[in-house]
């Protein structure tokens, strides 16, 4: 009798799964980049999103629900099941864009949920990520200052300690259109990128020197109208931009601006980070995690894929 070939029976080769559970979802920008870096790293990528609004374009597995409620009435064992949770708290709170929102009429909401996400995941032992705007984190003075509507201290210091251990990601260093400062807190280290606000992948400014594409309230606006200089270099009309930069003109510029494909309405592609951003993240997770001292199965698992 001959011999089965391999062929005919393939071999049954395990890839391991990476689950990650992602609070606060939005429309997943966050969630592609963690799977673009994971399957490049050879595993099967399961993600769970959770949001309180219906997040349409959301690529993966999604819940609507209201995350602190979820999080209150689940118990602990049912979230262990996840390698890693990430999350991205509102933030329009803090966000710098704030005072320009007001302006225009739209009322920023005032939610903020990050105290009690980030209670649950510093008491438990799953790795995590919170990302957020920088000014998500400041000390409780300069908290309580812009909770109640007020500016915070200029050049605090204790905002700065707070801020220490934290890292901030930029779009210029992944050559992207885009500034987008966000600051993560992790349980892991994350490898910090310097910003290159030189870079060539920023549009000339007013003043020929690079300036980012903004991507905030609505398409093809002016981002800060403090000072109303007429410019007109490069086509482009109107006061100078002093804060971010231009708005992008069209879905579409904002979208390879972030390095986005799948978010379909600017309502949600202005919420959203750059997938690089997270891709990086989990690069550094999976070095991270490969350091650490390993139970035997997971040793096996490893061995596995790296014949894979
Ligand atoms: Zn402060
Ligand atoms: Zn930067």
């Amino acid at each position: 009798m001959a011999m089965p070939t391999q062929q005919k029976y393939p071999l049954m080769i395990h890839k391991p799964i990476f689950r990650i559970l992602d609070l606060c979802c939005g429309d997943g920008g966050s969630a592609v980049g963690y799977a673009k870096a994971l399957e490049a790293l050879g595993y099967k990528v399961e993600i769970l999103g959770i949001d309180i609004e219906r997040m349409e374009d959301y690529p993966y597995f999604f819940i609507q629900d209201d995350v602190v409620d979820f999080i209150e009435r689940t118990p602990y064992e049912w979230f262990q099941q996840f390698d890693l949770i990430h999350a991205s708290p509102p933030c329009q709170w803090a966000s710098i864009t704030r005072e320009l929102a007001i302006a225009q009429g739209n009322l920023p909401s005032d939610i903020n949920i990050m105290p009690e996400i980030r209670i649950f995941l510093k008491q438990g032992d799953i790795p995590y990520v919170i990302e957020n705007v920088v000014k998500a984190w400041a000390c409780e003075r300069c908290n309580s200052l812009r909770m109640r509507g007020e500016k915070a201290i200029p050049g605090c210091k204790e905002c700065k300690e707070v801020r220490k251990p934290h890292t901030i990601l930029c779009g210029s260093s992944f050559d992207l259109a885009v500034q987008r400062h966000r600051m993560f807190e992790t349980s892991f280290p994350i490898e910090k990128l310097p910003c290159n606000h030189k870079t060539d992948s920023w549009p000339i400014g007013p003043k020929g020197k690079p300036k980012p594409i903004g991507i905030y309230h609505s398409l093809n606006d002016y981002v800060g109208m403090t000072k109303w200089k007429r410019w007109d270099e490069g086509g482009r009309k109107g006061p100078e931009p002093t804060l971010g930069g231009w708005t992008a003109k069209t879905l579409e510029e904002a979208q390879q601006a972030m390095g986005i494909s799948h978010i379909s309405k600017w309502k949600r592609l202005k919420e959203a980070i750059p997938p690089a951003y997270t891709e990086h993240i989990a690069k550094c997770f999976i070095d991270w995690r490969d350091k650490q001292p390993k139970p035997k199965a997971q040793v096996q698992e490893k061995k596995m894929l790296d014949a894979n």
